[in-house]
């Protein structure tokens, strides 16, 4: 079951592709920046380069480089995501059942009340279970020894 599981789900090759992407522009993007100083402070500078055009394409790359590597690890965070919830479930599972116990304890009465009206409404319907008082016309349980509206003995 495990294995079958692992076999045909494979994570989608382009979360790789968007990791390696958002890598590279960081790197790129720190480059930048960084050539962008040693330009500032040598002093040397090209007509077709700023140092602002490094500085702006820098900062484009690093929050484009957040972008891709935010969705490039999505999948990453969801899994780590799982684990702290299944952890957490693990770590309060006494808690977990007492809850559940306690809830089950709240429902039980209301459930055997609508499993008892339920019961009575069907065998009302079918008319089984369900006899008359032979002296007062009631109706009673088919079982009844005694009838429970006016007392009498029933054979
Ligand atoms: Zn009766």
């Amino acid at each position: 079951m495990q294995k079958e599981r692992n076999e045909n789900n494979k994570l989608p090759k382009i979360y790789m592709v968007l990791k390696i992407i958002g890598f590279s522009l960081l790197i790129l993007g720190i480059i930048l920046l960084i050539l962008s100083f040693v330009l500032f402070k040598e002093r040397t500078f090209d007509n077709n380069v700023s140092k602002m055009g490094l500085r702006f394409g820098g900062a484009c790359s690093i929050i484009f480089s957040f972008v891709f590597n935010f969705i490039g690890f999505s999948p990453n965070i969801a899994k780590l995501q799982v684990k702290t919830k299944k952890y957490l479930i693990n770590e309060n599972k006494e808690d977990l059942t007492d809850i559940s116990s306690v809830s089950g304890d709240i429902a039980e009465p209301h459930v055997k009340k609508i499993t008892k009206a339920v019961k009575e409404q069907l065998t009302d319907e079918s008319g089984e279970n369900k006899k008359y008082c032979k002296y007062c016309g009631k109706p009673i349980d088919s079982d009844a020894i005694f009838c429970d509206k006016c007392g009498k003995k029933q054979d």
